[in-house]
């Protein structure tokens, strides 16, 4: 049984069919798992009144979690993970004050194209399976030690691209008996798939998690320039489907915006980006551009980082600008190849 893929339910239902037993011992295996990490069960007290179903269930457990190749660490830890078949994902663990943050991959490259990601660059490889997904916040905790309770859908992949594996990994992620990462905790973001923002709002938790758009562009001229996703789902039709997606009291978009120098970065695009917003509640993230390797754009100097900035606070809109972690290790936002 692969673990690491199965939701509380499904999990329950094998523990009927083959052994036969009751959902509390279900609930008390599955938390030692996903909790400590623990599949032999010694210290589970439940299970030791059951030693048999304990041994076989032990070996019956597969827990693929792959290798973890490589870390580099500065103001962020990046690791790598190489999968069964020899490719590679990244995740990273971003230190926040009490706890940290960890932004995971959904797919193996992507195929969205965005022009100043160097994820986008070689196309997409292929999906993440469920378990590939979890596996990421496994070792994250288990393996690593770190004490993860915010999850972010920003790693390698466009997270609606794979849409049945990403909802199956919100499940698990968020089971009170699993990882116990309430979906208030969890940010998912897209370039812009207005097809999976619409499948996402019909899920009966949607309005729980919290919704982020790369937006990166105050206009359809320059934003399909960017980001070839804006020729099928145009700002008009993104902006339409984002004022339906369900939000929690207080809730609100998150946009993310890279600043690229003379690009996107004019008082006129900050301007229009304001306007462009205002039918939906939301909160902009600036991200000065992050050049990676042979990149065709460049970031924007201090002022007028600030000057746009200066635009969106005297129009009242919620503005936080993104510290630039990860810059050396270059795992800032669509930096991770
Ligand atoms: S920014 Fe995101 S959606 Fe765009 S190519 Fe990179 S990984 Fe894909």
């Amino acid at each position: 049984m692969k673990i690491l893929e199965q939701t509380f339910d499904d999990f329950k239902s094998l523990i009927k069919e083959y052994y036969k037993k009751d959902r509390f011992l279900a609930a008390s295996a599955y938390r030692e798992i996903f909790k400590n990490g623990n599949l032999n069960f010694r210290s589970v007290k439940d299970m030791n009144r059951n030693p048999d179903f304990m041994k076989s269930l032990t070996a019956d457990l597969r827990l693929n979690i792959g290798d973890i190749e490589q870390k580099n660490s500065e103001d962020v830890l990046k690791f790598v993970t190489k999968l069964s078949d020899g490719l590679k994902i990244e995740s990273v663990i971003i230190p926040m004050f009490t706890h940290n943050t960890l932004c995971i991959s959904s797919q193996v490259g992507c195929r969205m194209g965005c022009k100043f990601c160097e994820t986008g660059k070689d196309g997409l490889k292929r999906n993440l399976s469920v378990e590939e997904i979890t596996a990421q916040i496994y070792n994250a905790r288990i393996t690593l030690g770190y004490d993860i309770r915010n999850i972010v859908y920003m790693g390698m992949g466009e997270p609606l691209d794979n849409f049945k594996n990403v909802i199956k990994s919100l499940e698990i992620i968020s089971d009170p008996r699993g990882f116990d990462i309430p979906l208030t905790k969890v940010t998912l973001s897209t370039s812009g798939r207005v097809d999976g923002i619409n499948k996402l709002s019909e899920q009966k938790w949607a309005e729980k998690i919290n919704l982020a758009v790369s937006l990166n562009a105050s206009n359809d001229s320059i934003r399909s320039k960017l980001m070839p996703v804006n020729d099928k789902y145009s700002m008009g039709k993104l902006i339409e489907e984002l004022n339906k997606f369900p939000l929690r009291t207080k809730g609100s978009i998150f946009v993310e915006y890279v600043l690229i120098k003379d690009v996107n970065d004019s008082i006129d695009d900050a301007r229009r980006l304001v306007e462009y917003l205002k039918p939906i509640k939301n909160q902009i993230n600036l991200i000065p551009y992050n050049p990676g390797k042979d990149s065709l754009y460049r970031t924007p100097d201090e002022r007028t980082v600030e000057q746009f900035r200066k635009v969106l606070i005297d129009s009242e809109v919620f503005v936080r600008r993104r510290a630039t972690r990860g810059r050396m290790a270059m795992a800032a936002c669509g930096q991770l190849s």
